[in-house]
């Protein structure tokens, strides 16, 4: 049974009921009029309490099946979404110099990014809808994740791609049997032709921002964050942002658990964007409307000039008496190789952005040495190789000799040693 209440608009806070059926986006408002999906709490809580989470055996998202907006049987046999490992830093929080840091490692999710927890969730819903063909535009991994998590569940997809999609993402696609169309334009114009190939054949649309849904799917990290940590949250949960989808989650998430008295205070939220596509990050610095900006970085997942979601990515970090910063190319690249060699994780560019921004809020002096901190991974460096390699330059090369090996031994400063 879902305990879905109703919807809110976040445009102009209209209230809808559940009997006015499955919504998408507010019928006065239009695209822009995201909803927000609503819970009868009360209920909620009576089910989802400490002890019944204690004997709870299943680990994927559906764990938390009462806060989600799904009904029913399918979701047993998805793709195990979740349920992913947070690890309390022993070596980044020392070099960083912080003293309580845990890391939320999604890139170990089915797909290899948190995208997953959304596409999970868009795929239940199509079935329930009855439709068998899903459509989304994507800069990858929520394209990626919606294909897998389909072919898992006998669904059709098409996939909408902006040019600049890395190799590793587009290859998930054709592997996971989606109909890929590789638009020739930017993340902006993907999006609108998916929306008029979606209205035309009446495909059920996963694109992020528009299905209220999703959010929905993308706050069980949060969930997962809390109840990890006994439900003692962290002070900061550091994430970097895109569309906005994914902070708004994460706010709704320990929303949620807090309207069910499970935490007794919300963490602050540290959104994070590139330098060179930071749209957020100005809104809310300047305290001023989202202006569509350039998309100039390599860390294409957040390479979002014109966010979908500019609402709640805003609402989710200024509720939580939290902020934005932005991070350079370069201070992504070096927290690749930071991240990974500190603690074995590897992460993509927009993976590993929380990392660089988590270090870049410490010497701003917005969060402390003294404050507990969560910082998310949202994807696996598997899937964008090349700027892998970027980041961590080429191995030592050399003829098959010994005394050559030696040579070069001695000259690696620190290997030796080590
Ligand atoms: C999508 C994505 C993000 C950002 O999520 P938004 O909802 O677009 O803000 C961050 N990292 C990775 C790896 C992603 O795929
Ligand atoms: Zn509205």
């Amino acid at each position: 049974m879902s305990y879905v209440s109703g919807y809110t608009c976040t445009l102009c806070e209209k209230e809808y009921t559940k009997d006015q059926g499955p919504m998408t986006t507010c019928p006065i408002c239009g695209d822009l009029g995201i909803l927000d999906v609503n819970y009868d709490y009360k209920s909620i809580a009576k089910v989802l309490t400490r002890d019944a989470l204690r004997e709870n055996e299943e680990r994927s998202i559906w764990r938390y099946a009462p806060l989600l907006p799904v009904e029913s049987t399918h979701l047993i046999k998805t793709l195990k979404v979740g349920g992913t490992p947070l690890y309390p830093s022993q070596n980044l929080a020392h070099h960083i110099g912080i003293d309580t840091l845990h890391i939320k490692d999604d890139g170990v999710n089915p797909t290899a990014s948190l995208k997953d927890r959304a596409s999970v969730i868009a795929v239940v819903r199509a079935m329930e809808e009855g439709k068998d063909t899903i459509a989304c535009s994507s800069t990858g991994n929520a394209a990626s994740s919606l294909a897998g998590n389909a072919a898992h569940m006998g669904l059709k997809t098409v996939i909408f791609v902006p040019k600049r999609a890395p190799k590793g993402k587009l290859t998930q696609l054709l592997v996971y049997g989606a109909k890929v169309v590789s638009v020739d334009g930017d993340y902006r114009s993907t999006f609108e032709l998916s929306k008029a190939a979606i209205e035309h054949y009446g495909w059920y649309n996963r694109n992020a921002a528009i299905n209220p849904y999703l959010v929905e799917g993308k706050k069980t990290v949060a969930l997962e964050i809390a109840e990890q940590l006994s439900f003692d949250v962290p002070d900061w949960v550091v994430v970097s942002v895109g569309d906005g989808c994914t902070i708004a989650g994460v706010y709704k998430g320990f929303y949620d658990l807090l309207s069910i008295g499970l935490i007794e205070k919300m963490p602050r939220l540290l959104g994070v964007q590139a330098e060179g596509c930071a749209p957020f990050y100005h809104a809310f610095k300047d305290n001023k409307a989202l202006e569509a900006t350039e998309e100039n970085t390599l860390a294409d997942s957040i390479a979002v000039g014109i966010p979908r979601n500019p609402v709640k990515g805003i609402q989710a970090v200024a509720a939580s008496g939290g902020t934005y910063v932005t991070v350079t190319d370069q201070e992504i690249l070096a927290s690749i190789a930071l991240l990974g060699k500190t603690e074995g994780i590897f992460g993509e560019p927009a993976g590993v952005a929380g990392v660089a921004g988590l270090k870049k809020a410490l010497e701003e002096g917005i969060i402390h040495k003294k404050d507990k901190v969560t910082v998310i991974v949202t994807g696996n460096g598997l899937k964008d190789v090349e700027h892998g390699m970027e980041a961590v330059g080429e191995p030592m090369r050399l003829k098959p000799d010994i005394q050559s090996f030696i040579k070069i031994m001695n000259e690696a400063e620190g290997i030796t040693n080590g």
